[in-house]
């Protein structure tokens, strides 16, 4: 049975890359029926929040990406930790080591020196605990294999060795009895049953070590997948400009959870040249074995594209409650729930898909329904403006006069007679369509104008056709 985890560090937000991991992990484990376990690496304590905490499971929870069961805290396993460096002392696979800080120092120096990278000497490794030097707290070292190689098989990056004479006595309880970094990740893993580890290949260097704790305690190494990080469009390492955000603000800039997991799953991953996968298609077609050994590239113009693409997929109530977020992140926020509130909501709601239609993230297509709200008279933008000047505002007094009569108020009725004035002036629809447009909208673009009449309601539309007609 697969078990995987996702294990972040709440040191900050759940940012791209690390929701990626949690992508692939859970997409591993649902492929095989297996379950995906969260742990919360929380033993760095003064970096560790628990605001990161929050955003970390809430921004799991956006995605749909939720754990099975409840969450690891690694503190509060300090003592099962500590008890295995102990077991490993006993077993003689471990040992004191009372080397000062001022000794490990000089060490590094001189490896340095010698232009090769620091080691610790294992100076502790096979000297009598008799000879530790009075008050000093000892650390717990791994006694490691001074030569051979260390293979990690690892299903993205193949056979990966290490020479193990470039592996060092690594610490695995230090001398406040903490456990270190390492030896909790591979106590958590064997105790949790994790049979697959899925991470950043930055983490692969430690896969080694961590094997070494393994093999000590002559536990099962679990498979491994290490994944290529995420890169910016310029191949550089992924920064905040290039989109090393949380996934709290793709929820601000308004992306739909579905749109960013579609987005993610291709990064690294490929199911021959398929573009967009549901949720379903994900779980049946997802392997290790296609994702890439180079890193992906991040690129937003292809989130958006994506993201309109289920944009113009989503039902209204989907877009409308994707909304809510996106509008509480607004500079506005309040002006704008009071005027949904106020009457705006209904509008809103009929112009739903055609503004999803036109946007390609929700904050474009809030920022399309401004419209709705705004108060008489409308500002026109600077293309708007031309459009209702000359003699489209003549067209707009007369059609003032023409719509005005339509009952009862609705789409087929107002295009009639929009065409009906159109023919009878001899002039192109768009001729008169354009400036109602730019009256109703204050722009030149916005959901099919017919809509817009009924959206607005007639007092409003003809309201805004007076203010702009001659
Ligand atoms: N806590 C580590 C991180 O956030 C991940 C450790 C692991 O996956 O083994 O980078």
């Amino acid at each position: 049975k697969v078990v995987t985890r996702f294990a972040p560090s709440p040191t900050g937000f759940l940012h791209i890359g690390g929701a990626r991991t949690a992508l692939f992990n859970w997409l591993f484990a649902r492929h095989h029926g297996g379950k995906m376990l969260l742990r919360i690496e929380d033993t760095d304590r003064a970096r560790s929040t628990t605001e990161a905490i929050d955003a970390i499971i809430d921004g799991l929870s956006w995605l749909g990406l939720e754990g099975d069961g409840e969450p690891v805290y690694q503190f509060s396993r300090a003592a099962r930790h500590a008890e295995v460096a102990h077991q490993l002392l006993d077993a003689g696979m471990a040992y004191r080591c009372y080397t000062s800080a001022e000794e490990l120092q000089a060490m590094r120096e001189k490896a340095a020196a010698e232009g090769r990278p620091p080691k610790y000497d294992g100076t502790w490794r096979d000297r009598d605990a008799a000879d530790a030097p009075p008050g000093v707290d000892p650390v717990i070292r791994l006694k490691a294999p001074l030569t051979g190689e260390t293979v990690i098989p690892d299903m993205v990056q193949g056979e990966v060795t290490f020479a193990n004479e470039n592996l060092d006595d690594l610490v695995i309880l230090r001398s406040d009895g903490t456990p270190t970094y390492m030896l909790a990740v591979v106590v958590d893993d064997h105790d949790m049953g994790v049979t697959h580890i899925i991470r950043g290949d930055d983490h692969l260097t430690n896969a080694a070590r961590q094997a070494l704790i393994y093999k000590a305690m002559g536990w099962d190494v679990p498979k491994m997948a290490h994944i290529p990080l995420i890169h910016g469009p310029d191949g550089a390492k992924l920064s905040k400009r290039h989109g090393a955000l949380g996934v709290d603000a793709y929820r601000s800039m308004g992306y739909l959870p579905e749109a960013l997991r579609n987005y993610l799953v291709r990064l690294g991953w490929a199911h021959g040249d398929q573009e967009f996968f549901s949720t379903k298609e994900m779980i049946e077609h997802f392997s290790l074995e296609a994702v890439g050994r180079s890193p992906a590239r991040f690129d937003f113009a292809k989130l958006e594209n994506t993201n309109g693409h289920y944009m113009r997929q989503a039902t209204p109530d989907r877009i409308l409650a994707a909304l809510d977020p996106v509008i509480a992140a607004q500079e506005d926020a309040s002006a704008i729930e009071a005027a949904l509130d106020a009457g705006a909501r209904a509008k809103l709601e009929i112009l739903i898909p055609g503004l999803a239609e036109r946007a390609k993230t929700l904050v474009e297509l809030l920022d399309n329904a401004r419209f709705l709200w705004a108060t008489r008279p409308l500002a026109l933008d600077e293309k708007a403006q031309k459009l209702v000047s000359g003699d489209a505002a003549q067209h707009l007094a007369a059609l003032h006069e023409r719509l005005s009569e339509v009952d009862p108020w609705i789409a087929d009725n107002l295009d009639a007679e929009v065409r009906r004035y159109a023919d009878e002036a001899g002039v192109k629809l768009g001729k008169v369509a354009q400036p109602l447009r730019a009256a109703l909208v204050g722009s030149s673009t916005s959901p099919g104008i017919f809509d817009v009449l009924v959206a607005l309601g007639r007092a409003e539309s003809l309201g805004r056709i007076k203010d702009q007609a001659a």
